[in-house]
């Protein structure tokens, strides 16, 4: 395993939207627990606008700055003002060129999108196309929940290793929750190592933590790999509820997720017991 002195990320979260508070950067968030949760080190997060020059200078700052690996989420869309790809190939002086496996990635999933829905069209016009094109030199990532492809491009840096890989991911959450999830994880595990951290919360009807301390002890006996913690919560109407709070991180998701939900039911399974309500379950 890489000293965490060498796993260190920077995250640039894209958009105009996050600028004038009209969309919460809740982006980096996500993308922090799960860095956090690799037991990498996020450095700096920035938030910049859709513009050439802010996102080239951001990111000739970060390249002297040399973290091993920079997330960028947001602008990979078909319109203009998604410019991510662009800025960063100018940045690099990198020429863009079209993609051929980025491009068939973006024909099957237009494809699809006809094939479900009447009024999609499955045709390759220039704004579709514009998604495919990448500097040389990128590897195109698979976007199973939307049509941009994610990037991944190694650059000249100041980290040890002499290279900072950059990602970028769609700005949409669900499409970059879904390929950091899949398709990045090769690129996650020759730079900081592979995973992710889920957490769930259940949402309790009411509140006395000291009824439920045994029972959690219990739970968190039998499932030692999932942070377990209780936590008081005033909502809205002022009342006061108990959360629940499950949390994993590590290198394999599909074991983190197994073992968190297997927690979950003997948790749920207990609190039912002892007269509570579930009133929600939040994943994040
Ligand atoms: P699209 O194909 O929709 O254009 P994109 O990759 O270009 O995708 P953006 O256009 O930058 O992404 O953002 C799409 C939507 O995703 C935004 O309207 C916003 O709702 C959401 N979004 C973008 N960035 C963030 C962020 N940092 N945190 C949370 N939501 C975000």
């Amino acid at each position: 395993m890489l000293n965490t002195d060498l796993r260190t990320v920077e995250i640039f979260a894209i958009g105009n939207e996050l600028l004038i508070g009209q969309v919460m950067d809740t982006n980096s968030h996500w993308l922090i627990r799960m860095v956090t949760g690799l037991g990498a080190r996020v450095n700096r997060v920035a938030i910049i606008r859709d513009d050439y020059d802010h996102i080239g200078s951001e990111l000739t700052a970060a390249l002297q700055r040399g973290p091993r690996l920079i997330l960028t989420t947001g602008g990979l869309g078909p319109t203009e003002d998604d410019l991510t790809v662009r800025a960063i190939a100018r940045a690099l002086n990198l020429e863009l060129r079209e993609d051929s496996e980025a491009l068939e990635m973006v024909r099957q999933r237009y494809a699809y999108l006809a094939s479900i829905r009447p009024n999609v069209s499955p045709e390759l016009n220039a704004a579709r196309r514009k998604m495919a094109l990448f500097p040389v030199g990128a590897t195109p990532l698979r976007n199973p929940e939307g049509a941009a492809p994610g990037m991944a491009l190694d650059a000249p840096s100041n980290h040890p290793d002499g290279i900072t890989t950059i990602v970028a991911l769609p700005g949409v959450p669900s499409e970059m929750k879904a390929i950091f999830t899949t398709s990045l994880q090769p690129v996650l595990e020759r730079t900081i190592g592979a995973g992710g951290y889920l957490e769930h919360t259940i949402v309790l009807d009411k509140g006395d933590e000291s009824r439920i301390a045994e029972l959690l002890r219990e739970v968190q006996a039998h499932h030692p790999a999932v942070y377990v913690k209780s936590r008081g919560q005033r909502a809205s109407d002022g009342s006061y509820r108990l959360t629940v709070v499950l949390s994993m991180g590590g290198n394999n998701l599909a074991l983190i997720r197994d073992e968190v939900l297997a927690t979950e039911q003997e948790a749920i399974e207990g609190l039912t017991r002892l007269g509570y309500t579930v009133l929600q379950i939040v994943e994040s």
